[in-house]
């Protein structure tokens, strides 16, 4: 058996260009986990059937505790994209999925539900082993997140419909919401089954057929629970599974003439490539999910306890590979001491290790690249001058773990306090009045969340309207239900997905008008 351990932070100094604290163990993953699954699911998925690439090539799928190989999985190339949206068009023209009844379309979804939930162990076991979230987070967040958003689609299926028109002139006008075609789906490795769901969700429950591509780090979760949505009765080609590089198959996809819309959930960076590669081929919808460097504020009135505890959620959650982290910490002056020393004191008693262990909190990053990216942000942070009061080096001698890490002390003009980290980096800056830091929390172009602390309700209302941003989580944070629309203001992203707001990505309206021939009977 593997050994979790608790981080144990010794060091108090400031400011040291090593990592503060010690560790009992030189690694925490000697020894890994044996996952409780199988994998089974690693070629493509096209017109129903798991096929091999057109190139025969495949690519690793590496486990982040290790970078040992988990599996070899079938790349898909521009050659395979258009094999995908072949199968995709073919079964939107011709097939049954547009054109049987709503309530059918929504009974396949609600069985596709049934058997996520049946298969929930495996599903949890293959994310945490793909990506090296905790076990836990991906069982009792994750998976039962998938599952209650299938469930909420599936009964919207039946409730899309359009309106009749009161136009001026005798006229019959109506409007139909009509499924738009093929989409085209890219999605990011930090939640590979949740991002999944939120794109199929709605343009499934639409109507539409759908092409869609993994990250190249997280390919395996997204086969296992197409082949559960085929089991419930989807007909082939309505959802076909690329794998493969965002270069080569993620562009084929994007600027491919035969899709009719693109939803992207990425990097701001990725974002324009693909913007440009829709508007440059068939102009395509496209709607974009970015990056973020979310302001999380805490006010004068706040428990300080309960505020540090959820500033921490906030940031440390998945590794802190969030797009809406709260990765720009704003505490007020007169509770900034007391917030620091908390604040770090509870990174220093987060549990790092193998995340198929149960209590662990926080599991390695998701591969080397970003492991080297996180830590050259925390060389960064310590050379212009912030104070690094924990942390700061890797955790353990294997994989990907960094140690939580807080810096005080930010400016607002610190890479630290401007980029998007995207890991374990706890960023705390001071602030004197409310003007100032809605000011300075606006600062940034990334608009995609912001987190408020307080208990004055004046002060929640002012902050709410004030931020710039898609989502304001008062007093709690990463509140994700299905219900709840989700997306970017600014270089964030445009479009909602999740609640209502997500169908209208995937329908378009059509304005039928007939003259009524005996307006005399109105
Ligand atoms: P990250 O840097 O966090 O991996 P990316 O935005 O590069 O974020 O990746 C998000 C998704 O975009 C992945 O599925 C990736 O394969 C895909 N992707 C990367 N580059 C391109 C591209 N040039 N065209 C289309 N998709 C891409």
């Amino acid at each position: 058996m593997s050994r979790c351990l608790l981080v144990q932070f010794s060091g108090r100094s400031r400011g040291w260009a090593r990592g503060i604290g010690t560790y009992s163990s030189s690694s925490v993953v000697d020894e890994p986990i044996t996952p409780p699954v199988k994998i089974t699911d690693t070629q493509l998925l096209i017109n129903g059937k798991f096929v091999d690439a057109a190139s025969g090539k495949t690519f690793p799928t590496l486990d982040p505790r290790t970078g040992d190989v988990i599996a070899h999985v079938a790349e898909g190339s521009a050659e395979d994209v258009d094999r995908a949206v072949a199968a995709a068009r073919k079964a939107f023209d011709e097939g049954p999925w547009p054109r049987m009844t709503a309530y059918e379309r929504s009974c396949i979804l609600l069985r596709f539900a049934d058997l996520l939930e049946k298969h929930k162990d495996d599903l949890a076991a293959i994310e945490t082993w793909d990506n090296g979230k905790p076990y836990k987070q991906a069982a009792e967040v994750e998976v039962p997140g998938i599952i209650r958003l299938m469930r909420y689609y599936a009964g919207w299926a039946d409730k899309i419909h359009g309106l009749t028109v009161p136009a001026d002139g005798e006229y019959h006008v109506q409007t139909l919401h009509e499924p738009i075609g093929v989409a085209g789906q890219i999605i990011p490795w930090n939640f590979p089954l949740l991002m999944l769901a939120w794109k199929i969700g709605p343009a499934l429950a639409c109507g539409n057929t759908v092409v869609l591509k993994t990250a190249e780090l997280t390919p395996l979760s997204a086969l296992y629970a197409a082949r559960l949505l085929h089991e419930a009765g989807l007909p082939p080609g309505v959802l076909n599974i690329v794998s493969g590089p965002g270069p080569t198959a993620g562009r084929a996809l994007s600027s491919h003439m035969d899709v009719n819309k693109l939803s992207f959930t990425g990097s701001a960076e990725t974002g324009k490539v693909v913007l440009d590669l829709a508007a440059k081929s068939n102009l395509k919808p496209v709607t974009l999910e970015l990056g973020g460097k979310s302001p999380f504020i805490v006010c004068k009135e706040a428990d300080i306890d309960q505020a540090v505890e959820l500033a921490h959620l906030a940031l440390f959650f998945n590794q802190g590979q969030c797009c809406v982290a709260g990765s720009r910490t704003f505490v007020h002056e007169s509770v900034y001491d007391e917030f620091v020393e908390k604040a770090k004191a509870r990174a220093m008693k987060r549990v790092v290790g193998d995340p198929f262990k149960p209590g662990v909190e926080q599991g390695p990053q998701i591969d080397a690249k970003q492991f080297e990216k996180i830590r050259s942000y925390i060389k960064f942070g310590i050379e212009s001058g912030a104070t690094l009061e924990c942390g700061g080096e890797r955790y353990g001698s294997k994989g990907f773990f960094i140690q939580p890490t807080v810096f005080s002390d930010v400016q607002d003009d610190m890479l630290i306090a401007k980029d998007e980290i995207f890991g374990p980096v706890q960023t705390i800056s001071k602030f004197k009045d409310l003007d100032e830091v809605i000011r300075r929390a606006n600062k940034s172009h990334y608009g995609l969340a912001a987190g408020v602390f307080t208990q004055n309700l004046d002060t929640a209302n002012t902050l709410a309207r004030a931020l710039r941003a898609g989502s304001v989580w008062i007093n709690c944070y990463h509140v994700f239900d299905a219900a709840i629309p989700f997306g970017g203001y600014k270089m964030s992203g445009f479009g909602r997905e999740k609640g209502i707001y997500s169908l209208s990505n995937y329908l378009q309206v059509k304005a039928v008008v007939n003259p009524l021939k005996n307006p005399a009977w109105l």
